[in-house]
Formats: structure tokens, sequence, C-alpha cells
């Protein structure tokens, strides 16, 4: 499976905010954007371009991808699939891009970060529903048990991030049993459990629907 191997801090310079890419470091002050919250590049210090129009849809399209970790096509096909389901496309793509197994297992603090929450799903630490799951886009649903596979419960990694994530809330729509490594999808995601930055899911349906 591809992926971005770049660079991360760049994408929230790019931004102008943190899209917490790093793990811990994102909470410290060695953090990029703590540093030079400035677009990247030799004249991006200088330079203050006015975002309008289509630059503003492709600007928050671009956030919400680099949030998670996607690339340009793994990005589309989920908007195209959002798209063609019942009810209202944004609410629908947010909800699709939360419930991607990759990002349930960083929300449940078993990771710093996507990455390294895709990491560990791509390396078979991870069960849903007793069956070992190694998809990272793996769709979760409503009553889904997920848990961290026997064999791993005592991978550092996971033990560290469990320690890196210890004061950070889970959202509403998951149960984290933190001391026996698992949880459980227990709800609908509402909207403002959705995402920690800020973003406008209607200017991507509109860049996406010309
Ligand atoms: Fe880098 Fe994290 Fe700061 Fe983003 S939030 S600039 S990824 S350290």
């Amino acid at each position: 499976m591809a992926r971005y191997i770049g660079p991360v801090c760049r994408q929230c310079r790019r931004e102008g905010m943190k899209l917490f890419l790093k793990g811990e470091r994102c909470h410290t002050a060695k953090c990029a954007i703590e540093k030079r919250n400035f677009p990247p590049g030799q004249h991006g210090k200088d330079r203050k371009p006015k975002i309008v129009g289509y630059g503003l849809q492709l600007r928050e399209k671009q956030k919400a991808r680099h949030y998670y970790q996607l690339l340009e096509g793994q990005f589309r096909n989920l908007f195209e699939k959002a798209s063609a389901m019942k009810g209202i496309t944004g609410d629908n793509m947010l909800n699709m891009l939360e419930r991607r197994l990759d990002n349930v297992i960083y929300r449940m603090g078993f990771g710093t970060s996507r990455a390294q929450s895709r990491q560990l799903v791509r390396h078979g630490h991870i069960a849903v529903n007793g069956h070992r799951v190694d998809i990272p886009s793996f769709q979760v649903r409503p009553n889904d048990a997920i848990e961290i596979v026997e064999g791993s419960k005592k991978n550092p990694t996971i033990l560290h991030a469990l320690e890196a994530t210890a004061h950070a809330p889970s959202p509403n729509w998951l149960e984290v049993d933190r001391e026996n490594l698992k949880g459980r999808v227990i709800g609908q995601a509402k909207r403002e459990d959705l995402v920690q930055i800020q973003l406008n899911e209607q200017l991507i349906v509109e860049l996406y629907s010309k």
C-alpha cells in the first residue's frame, strides 16, 4: 500500500495549524507550528496570499486528507463511496474517515499517531470481533469489539502509547478498556465527535462535485 513518506510537519505548516501527525512531539515545544508557523518554502514567510474560491476548497480537502494521512486516490475513493450513500455527503465522508480501523486505534489511545496506529494494524496486532484484521481502511460498525491480539498485549510500542495518551479523552462513540487493551463501538459518531480540527467538509463536497 502506497503511503506518503515525506516530511509531515510541512503539511501542518502549509495549513497553518497542528494536524497532530507526529504523536507526542506535537504536544511539545519542538512542534514546528510552535517554532515557525508560516508556510514552508523559501518565500513562505513573506508570502501572504489571499485564498478564495477554489483555493479555499482545495486547502480544506488537503487539510482533511493530511489529517487522516490518505493519498489523493484513497481520499477520492472514500468520497465517492460517501456520496453514493443516503444522507448528507459531508457527514457520511467524515463518518467513514473516523470509522477507519487505523483512526479508531488512534482514537482509543493504542497508538500515539495515526501513522503508528496504521502500522499496528498492518502488522497484525489488532482483532475485530475476535478475528485479526490487518487492513487500515477497514470500516468498524456499531457494536464491533476491537482489541489488541493476545500475543501483542505486552508490545512496548502499545504500552508506551497507552502511557502517552493516558489523559487524552476518547470520543463518545467509543468505549475503551485501557487496562485490558480493548474497546467497543457504542454508537454512531456525532458531528462534534468526528474531527479534532476545524474543518468545513462542505467545501470538500463542493470541490469534488465540480
Ligand atoms: Fe509536526 Fe505534529 Fe507540530 Fe504538526 S503538530 S507541525 S506534525 S509536531
